[in-house]
């Protein structure tokens, strides 16, 4: 397990108070791994987590050759370019059970969406493209010249996922539709990592938790509930650990009662140098701990490193992410960097939703050699493509714009004032939230 100062000298352009976020994110990258614990969940379970193993597919799907439409089945080789083609009916294929006559030249089957094709049948004609033909008593129909080639509407078995293949990667996250595919396979219960655990606790004197009488200079802890619903939607395991007073001995206990439980610990509070706290002593005495001010807006300080579980045991350790106090500056950090770290740690291979590209409604001012991100509200114009345009009051401690918003616009480190009707880009609070 390399150290701080290791990973540190391994990184071009770092510079412990003028930190870039993508260094930020190169640090971290190399600083977290994945969990190692496997466990096996039912799939209803299974939704958030991520597969430890490869998953290989115990069936064709689909497992037969079969009908997309409702339509008549029959074999294309007797189509042609210069006639229609004039077939007897001579069956009904239903879904769910094979039909088990056989349809000669001439001959067709009419096959319901899902029904397994018949033996030597290998185009489906819809039915909306056939017309009735008086021949045989009215049970013929006729296909148009032109409409169709061999194998049209025709479902082939394993076109979705081929027996023996792997259906699922490991690092997998298991999503809605990724859900839904393990059940098509039959399969009822799969090998995920365990849960990521994350300690959380607020620092700070003046923070109040809730029910604690207001009083002068202080304000209700809010830090802690945007960090634990991150986390949760996330997929985390929490362990809320409170508000605590800006005392060596408590910090110390709850540094060590969270490196004792919690894959990762973060904190919000006491980081900014010159803080007249403890938090960052604190830090430093039980882990492997680098203090940085990053060129972003919010989220200037930041706490990055390990505490270690085991003051003898450097190996042993738990992440720590000491976030800023500022209530906008920590969510802001946290979708920067906890994220994707936590996504590591928790053994997922997805590649970060792309950021969007809008057109900036306003002129924005914007700094070169810092990443700003601001709150706005992204729409679609009129013309259909995307727009958006900064809300409310941008100051680091202001929840309710960060409320308004639907997303952040993401100003790069190196691009300066934006003009009206420029793209910028985008992180929706959706594809991350
Ligand atoms: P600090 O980083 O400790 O200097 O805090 C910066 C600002 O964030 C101060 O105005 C704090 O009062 C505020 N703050 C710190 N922690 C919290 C918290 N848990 N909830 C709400 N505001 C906080
Ligand atoms: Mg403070």
């Amino acid at each position: 397990m390399k150290t701080v100062d290791a990973i540190a000298a391994e990184l071009e352009g770092y510079d412990p108070f003028a930190l870039s976020v993508s260094t930020v994110n190169a640090f971290l990258s190399k600083l977290v791994e994945p969990v190692a614990d496997e466990e096996s969940v039912t799939l209803v379970q299974a939704l958030g987590r991520v597969l430890s193993q490869d998953l290989i597919s115990p069936i064709n799907v689909p497992p037969h050759d079969n009908s997309a439409m409702d339509g008549y089945a029959f074999d294309g080789a007797q189509l042609s370019a210069q006639a229609p083609l004039n077939l007897k009916v001579v069956g009904t294929a239903f879904a769910g059970k094979a039909w088990q006559g056989v349809a000669r030249s001439g001959e067709c089957v009419k096959i319901m969406t899902g029904a397994i094709m018949p033996t030597g049948l290998n185009t489906v004609v819809p039915q909306e493209f056939v017309t009735r033909s008086p021949d045989f008593h009215d049970m013929a129909v006729v296909i148009p010249k032109g409409l169709l080639q061999t194998g049209d509407n025709r479902r082939k078995l394993g076109e979705d996922l081929i027996q023996g293949q792997p259906a699922l990667r490991k690092g997998q996250l298991l999503t809605p539709a990724a859900v839904g595919l393990l059940a098509s396979l039959g399969i009822e219960q799969v090998s995920v990592w365990r849960k990521l655990r994350v300690a959380y606790f607020s620092t700070g004197d003046e923070i109040l938790s809730l029910g604690e009488a207001p009083r002068e200079g202080a304000v209700y802890d809010s830090n802690r509930y945007t960090v634990m619903g991150l986390l949760m939607r996330l997929g985390c395991e929490v362990i809320d650990l409170g508000v605590v007073r800006d005392q060596p001995a408590l910090l110390e206990a709850a540094f060590m009662r969270a490196a004792g439980v919690a894959d990762a610990i973060i904190t919000s509070g006491g980081v900014s140098v010159g803080e007249a706290d403890y938090t960052r002593t604190m830090m430093k005495k039980l882990g492997d701990v680098a203090f940085w001010k990053i060129a972003m807006r919010p989220g200037r300080p930041m706490a990055v490193g390990r505490i270690l579980k085991n003051k003898s045991v450097s190996s042993d350790a738990a992440v720590l992410f000491g976030l800023p106090g500022n209530p906008v500056a920590v969510m802001v950090t946290f979708l920067a960097f906890v994220r994707p770290a936590l996504l590591q740690m928790m053994g997922s291979t997805a590649t970060p939703a792309p950021l969007l590209q809008a057109r900036s409604l306003t002129p924005l001012r914007k700094k070169p050699g810092r990443t700003e991100y601001q709150r706005g509200i992204v729409a679609t114009l009129s013309d259909g493509a995307l727009g958006v345009k900064v809300i409310g009051n941008q100051g680091s401690g202001v929840l309710s714009s960060m409320v308004q918003a639907n997303g952040l616009i993401v100003l790069h480190h190196a691009q300066g004032d934006v003009a009206a009707g420029d793209q910028v880009a985008v992180m929706m609070f959706d594809s991350v939230i």
